[in-house]
């Protein structure tokens, strides 16, 4: 622990010099690190200018095979608080936590949001896996709740309190960015709704079960994941059960993801007929996915064009 202490200490150190170096009269931002490009899309509608955001993990691979580097340990040590999407998506962070040697951010600490906190979590019911399985596996109730954009008013909710007790004196400014977010949330949600009511009640198979949220808000029924257990692939025999039933019931619809096994992918569309929507789960993992609103309208225009009849 002692080396890494030392090993990170210029680095501290030229943080602190462009922060001094960039001021220009400006409060100082507030350094706030995110486990998602998610988060830190809606601490950046809640914060705008006054605060500083990274996020650990990147956008455009699976989030659930990562590593942490050095240089985000350094990011730990500088940030007034971590955002994190909680439950069990995130086994890497304890490590890292530990390493940066930060006990405010630990779990419960005066640096630590659970964005999780205040959720009504679906599938809480499924069975919690062995520890030693792998990671990710949905065990304590399904974490993409990001992808209902109704749940980013509890989120940016709490975002808000967290950063007003940051910055007291910025507290009008902050709750004045999130009503205009939240505005601008309501007129996305009217939208995405007209986009996909023709289709509501439309049958689905996932490959991996991101969308349980974002299917409930938008009226898409999943009947079915490729992945047996979060996070474990298929052998081929369950996976050839799989495409039978799909074509019995005539499932027209195929939900992937930018990282899904291709050839599984190909496989199954082949077999079934159904179309393939590639939606995107993470702010980032597509150019067009800039923000968190931009997520949805691309995800609702690539569903609405899969849905669409031929
Ligand atoms: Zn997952």
């Amino acid at each position: 622990m002692r080396a890494v202490r030392r090993f990170f200490a210029p680095l501290a150190l030229t943080a602190a010099l462009a922060g001094s170096a960039c001021g220009a009269g400006a409060a100082e931002r507030l350094q706030i690190a995110t486990t998602t490009t998610d988060l830190k899309a809606l601490v950046e509608e809640v914060g705008g200018g006054r605060v500083e955001v990274e996020s650990l993990a990147a956008a455009a691979h699976d989030p659930h095979a990562f590593e942490v580097k050095p240089s985000q340990i350094a990011l730990l040590k500088r940030s007034a608080l971590l955002v994190r999407i909680g439950l069990d998506h995130e086994p890497w962070l304890a490590r890292a936590v530990a390493t940066a040697g930060e006990a405010r951010l630990a779990p419960g600490g005066t640096g630590d949001l659970d964005a999780s906190n205040g959720i009504a979590l679906l599938q809480s019911e499924t069975p919690r896996l062995r520890a030693d399985r792998r990671a990710h596996v949905h065990a304590f109730g399904n974490p993409h709740y990001w992808l209902d954009p109704e749940n980013a008013r509890a989120m940016t909710a709490a975002i808000l309190e967290r950063l007003a007790r940051l910055r007291p004196d910025e507290r009008a400014a902050f709750a004045a960015n999130r009503d205009r977010f939240l505005a601008r949330l309501d007129a996305g949600l009217a939208r995405w709704k007209r986009a996909l009511d023709p289709y509501r009640g439309a049958r689905a198979v996932v490959v991996h079960e991101s969308w349980p949220y974002f299917a409930e808000r938008f009226g898409l029924a999943v009947v079915a994941a490729i992945e047996p257990t979060p996070g474990v692939p298929p052998t081929p025999a369950t996976l050839a059960e799989l495409a039978q039933r799909m074509k019995a019931s005539g499932v027209r619809l195929l939900i992937a993801e930018p990282w899904s096994d291709a050839s599984l992918v190909r496989q199954v569309a082949e077999h079934t007929g159904a179309r393939v929507a590639v939606l995107i789960p993470s702010v980032g993992a597509d150019p067009a996915a800039g923000d968190y609103l931009a997520l949805f309208d691309l995800n609702v225009t690539r569903l609405a064009a899969a849905l669409a009849p031929r």
